[in-house]
């Protein structure tokens, strides 16, 4: 009898969504006590401090003003020419580092990654990333036939862990020709960690160092995603400037995504910022990348790239549009400084939060302690070495007692 009619790559696919669980279990205490009692902090969205999923002011006016045909007309594969320009110049603010770049459109952040994967690593190659990450990480590579690879993200002082990432690069690149490395920095998913700028800069020296035996390929991925809400505009850049003039083996991609930094989240729009000393390595970023677009979903949302369009080249709008971001940045900031501030007067031994969406703590049992998190009506998400808060999405005065309330959970556990 046959039971499966899917490829033979595709037998067992599931996605197994904690989040969905987490929520749906949220959802139901909801339902049943009332959404004043409960904290939902499984959302990857910034809910504002009435419990409502927020807006930027200035998009939601630009967006319902758009023109029809910027809504419904095809888009060049590519992306809209402004919109790219545009991105790259978003992405660099005041430090775009020197070498050739090119920027092509793509399906949120999460386009760019998956494109990534597919045109600068080899079929069964190993992707490395930290031992924290964002869970999609590893089904883009699973899909592509890759396999995900980890290096423990923190030392014993909870810096950097530069000797576990050397070490794996070391390893990696003795058994494959491409490496593919993926670091989400600024405002890291899920700890809300950034690399200080001296730790960016041990990462490019083990990179340089790879990068000087005959034949070997390294693509350093920054997923810029939370960039913008990870502190000033030109500090948060700072680093990239360290990327200038590597050699023409290393090549750079940022993946640039409008889904937080704008709060348009369903409108599916991002851009992949390509970096090169080789004029034909970005070259060649341009027509492979358009290529897979075309090859997987075609051009991307119009309207989305009209948005950003609208708004930053309008210099007033977009004036405004930073204060209005500014402001969800600053509430974020807030949440998470309560809940640092309690955790060490608790003596909770959370990840060093620096900014973001995200806050992790360390846990055994991350399923057990979410679990047992229920009985006080806390709804966060188990990962497979903690306990993931959402801050963007808890109101400001859930956010006391929190920490408190992990650090007696994992206690009873
Ligand atoms: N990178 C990380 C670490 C993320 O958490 C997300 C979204 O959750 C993304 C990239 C990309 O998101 P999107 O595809 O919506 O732009």
């Amino acid at each position: 009898m046959t039971s499966s009619m899917a490829a033979s790559h595709s037998v067992g696919k599931v996605a197994k969504d904690v989040i969905f669980g987490a929520s749906a279990a949220c959802r139901e205490a909801v339902s049943k006590y009332g959404s004043e009692k409960v904290t939902n902090a499984t959302i990857g969205a910034i809910m504002d401090d009435n419990g409502h999923l927020a807006c930027i002011p200035i998009v939601e006016k630009v967006l319902r003003t758009l023109p029809i045909n910027d809504l419904i007309s095809y888009a060049p594969i590519s992306g809209v020419p402004e919109y790219l320009d545009m991105t790259t110049a978003l992405t660099f603010g005041d430090h775009r580092p020197d070498g050739y770049t090119a920027a092509v459109a793509t399906a949120g952040g999460t386009g760019g990654i998956h494109h990534t994967i597919w045109n600068y690593t080899e079929m069964g190659d190993s992707v490395l990333t930290s031992n924290w990450f964002w869970g999609t990480y590893n089904m883009l590579c699973h899909e592509a036939g890759r396999k995900l690879v980890t290096y423990p993200l923190f030392d014993e002082k909870l810096h950097f862990n530069i000797n576990a990432f050397s070490a794996k690069v070391d390893e990696l690149i003795a058994k494959q020709d491409s490496l593919l490395i993926i670091i989400n920095a600024p405002a890291h998913n899920p700890t809300g960690y950034s690399l200080s700028e001296s730790e960016w800069s041990d990462v490019l020296a083990v990179c340089r160092k790879h990068a000087k035996i005959p034949g070997k390929k390294i693509t350093i991925m920054v997923d810029i995603a939370y960039i913008d809400f990870a502190g000033e505009k030109n500090e948060t850049r700072k680093f990239m400037q360290q990327f200038s003039n590597l050699p023409d083996n290393i090549l750079t991609i940022f993946t640039f995504s409008m889904s937080k930094g704008y709060t348009v989240y369903g409108q599916r729009c991002g851009s992949m910022i390509g970096l090169s000393s080789s004029k034909e390595v970005i070259t060649e970023f341009a027509n492979i990348n358009k290529y897979t677009s075309r090859a997987t979903w075609s051009n991307v949302n119009h309207g989305a790239m009209a948005l950003l369009v609208a708004i930053n080249k309008d210099k007033t709008l977009q004036k405004q549009f930073e204060i209005e971001r500014d402001a969800l940045y600053q509430m974020i900031r807030r949440r998470g400084a309560i809940f640092m501030e309690e955790a060490q007067e608790c003596g909770l031994k959370a990840l060093p939060y620096k900014a973001g969406f995200f806050l992790s703590i360390p846990a055994k049992n991350a399923t057990a302690v979410c679990d047992k998190m229920h009985d006080d009506l806390i709804f966060a998400v188990p990962l497979k070495a903690g306990v993931r808060i959402a801050v963007c999405s808890v109101p400001i005065n859930k956010m006391h007692g929190i920490a408190k309330k992990v650090l007696n959970t994992l206690n009873t556990i």
